[in-house]
């Protein structure tokens, strides 16, 4: 099976535009905790708990508050917490155009440095951790949506969840209707 195509990327960052300026840009350490307190609420560690598992790597006792620089030569690289093989990490995007998730890194140019952004690309590794063929799906596809507006709507609200869809229906985003499908395996590593 062929990975799907992103054929709805460009929608539904026309759909984002339209609200991204009711964001405030957060600092780098904000993002984190902002992201920690997602990831060890008890409803995420149950909707997504091959996320929640991934992202806290050798910090699941600890917890992921507090996170540590990862500063070779006086140049922030990333943010971490424990073990610098696993578990959530945040990349401070300097000259990145784009914000992106690669397996359990978050790269973040100054820009997106807003919860809308933040839950985004916190959706693209629920959706690859625990989707059923998550990993195959199209990147920003229907179920990315769904995964993506869930999460909008336990963290931020009724309020941004109704105007994120409303967005996302006047750009033609897809959105699947049904309940997140679980992945019957232990994911790929994205
Ligand atoms: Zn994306």
């Amino acid at each position: 099976m062929k990975t799907e195509r992103d054929y709805q990327r460009t929608r539904l960052y026309r759909a984002e535009w339209e609200l991204i300026d009711n964001y405030e840009l957060l600092t780098l350490v904000e993002c984190w905790d902002f992201l920690a307190e997602i990831i060890e609420s008890p409803w995420f560690q149950t909707d997504f708990p091959s996320t929640a598992g991934y992202l806290a790597g050798s910090a699941a006792q600890a917890g992921l508050s507090g996170p540590q620089e990862h500063r070779p030569n006086n140049r922030l690289v990333y943010l971490h917490k424990g073990d610098r093989r696993r578990g959530l990490k945040i990349r401070p995007g300097y000259r990145r155009r784009y914000a992106e998730s690669w397996c359990s890194t978050i790269t973040l140019p100054l820009w997106s440095r807003n919860k809308l952004t933040l839950i985004h690309e916190l959706a693209h590794i629920c959706c690859w951790c625990d989707a059923k063929n998550g990993h195959r799906m199209s990147a920003h596809g229907k179920e990315f949506a769904r995964i993506y507006l869930t999460i909008v709507m336990h963290v931020l609200g009724d309020d941004e969840y109704a105007e994120l869809h409303e967005a996302m229906l006047q750009h033609k985003v897809r959105v699947h209707p049904g309940v997140v499908q679980r992945a019957t395996k232990s994911p790929r590593q994205p």
